[in-house]
């Protein structure tokens, strides 16, 4: 039989009406003649409540004991979704990530998935079984503890499960009808993409668009999983990301994303030395730092400016780890600007690659608007800036209108 998988995030799964209206979706696909691999989040805020919980209890808490309280979300929405399946005559049974198992890493809280054992769900599935309910986010370490993804890990399940399971796509129920050029709370115009590219939306979820985990953006590219975006509260097509030779046509830039919540780092006069990277970054990424757009300034007589970019909350994080170098002596520097009044608005699309002036543009478009650009990356499909926060939205919307995103090509 086909395989099909479809997960369900919180949303979709808030309450048992909502548990049911997920269900008659999955029965049409049962009815089509689909093995059907489910896959559920937490209910809406479960997750949250948890994690909360975790903290409360202390400050210093003992991350796999992180993992066994926070999993537990999928474990309700999972048991009560067969349950669900069952009263509607299909033969439904839930399995927890431990009991397939799903393999991962042991780094709780952000494990990776290894290996995915599907002999259990084959058998089942031969044996009669129409619907596995897999609760999402979960796996089991080489400790055999209970591991958790990530927050918004339940996508990387489901992708991570459609590729084992060979199925023929992987459908993400949500509360959103598919991708958009940009967030349409902010741009009214913004369009729905019928499709988009594997590479488009990895930059996409990375720079900011909330939709999709990432990871589950590079596990769909690597194996080549036809995954598609939909609401499960309406009955439309959504959007498919699929590699770009299905696309026929589209703009040159795809989309718009952006994140709020950054900060910009100076740290003033350090040594130009061979080497001063390495002693700049190593301790930040031990500290945890998600550094992001890296400059280093013109030198003066030995001396130079190193400016970054990182998460507004993790400053203090990033302040320290420096701050620790100094006392080690692996650095030296004069003073540390925080600028934490900043976002990041990124422009993406395959499409740049064979298209020059498109940085250019987008320069132009956010200088009419009297937006002050701080720092610029680039990459083969995308160029990012740091511009001050009151703006974000102001260059959102000039962007997308300086290329006409809400026109299809
Ligand atoms: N329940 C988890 C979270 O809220 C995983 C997921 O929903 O994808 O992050
Ligand atoms: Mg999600």
């Amino acid at each position: 039989m086909p395989r099909l998988v479809m997960k369900f995030g919180g949303t979709s799964v808030a309450d048992l009406d909502r548990i049911r209206n997920a269900a008659a979706r999955i029965k049409r696909e049962v009815d089509a003649g689909y093995d059907v691999a489910v896959v559920v989040s937490a209910m809406s805020g479960k997750t949250n409540e948890l994690v909360g919980w975790v903290r409360e209890s202390g400050a210093l808490y003992d991350a796999r004991e992180y993992d066994a309280v926070v999993s537990s979300g999928e474990q309700v929405t999972s048991g009560l979704m067969a349950l669900t399946l069952q009263a509607m005559g299909i033969e439904a049974r839930s399995w927890q990530g431990w009991q397939v198992p799903v393999r991962t890493t042991s780094a709780h809280g952000a494990a990776r998935i290894e290996d995915i054992e599907t002999q259990n769900l084959d058998a089942k599935f031969s044996d009669g079984m129409q619907v596995a309910v897999i609760a999402g986010f979960q796996g089991l370490s080489p400790e055999n503890r209970i591991t958790t993804l990530g927050r918004g890990g339940s996508d990387t399940t489901a992708v991570a499960f459609a590729a084992a399971l060979g199925a023929e796509r992987c459908d993400i129920y949500t509360d959103v009808d598919g991708i958009y050029t940009t967030d349409p709370r902010i741009v009214a115009e913004a369009r729905k993409l019928d499709r988009i590219a594997y590479e488009e939306m990895l930059e996409l979820a990375s720079l900011g668009a909330k939709v999709l985990q990432t990871r589950s953006v590079e596990l769909a590219m690597r194996y080549k999983v036809r995954l598609q975006v939909l609401s499960s509260f309406e009955d439309k097509p959504g959007t498919l990301v699929c590699d770009e030779e299905e696309i026929m046509e589209s703009n040159v830039v795809s989309g718009v994303a952006f994140q709020r919540d950054e900060a910009k780092l100076t740290l003033i006069s350090v040594a130009d030395r061979p080497g001063i990277a390495a002693a700049i970054f190593g301790p930040l990424a031990d500290a945890g730092v998600n550094v992001d757009m890296i400059v280093q300034n013109i030198s003066e007589e030995g001396r130079t400016d190193m400016t970054f970019s990182c998460p507004v909350d993790e400053v203090p994080h990033a302040r320290k780890a420096l701050e620790q170098a100094m006392e080690r002596g692996e650095i030296n520097y004069h003073g540390l600007d925080a600028d934490t009044n900043v976002a990041k608005v990124s422009i993406v699309g395959i499409g740049m690659r064979s298209h020059a002036g498109v940085a250019k543009k987008m320069f132009r478009a956010l200088a009419n608007d009297g937006v002050n650009i701080k720092v610029i990356t680039t990459s083969e499909i995308k160029v990012s800036v740091l511009i001050d926060r009151k703006y974000l939205e102001l260059a959102v919307r000039a962007l997308h209108d300086a290329f006409d995103l809400e026109k299809a090509n």
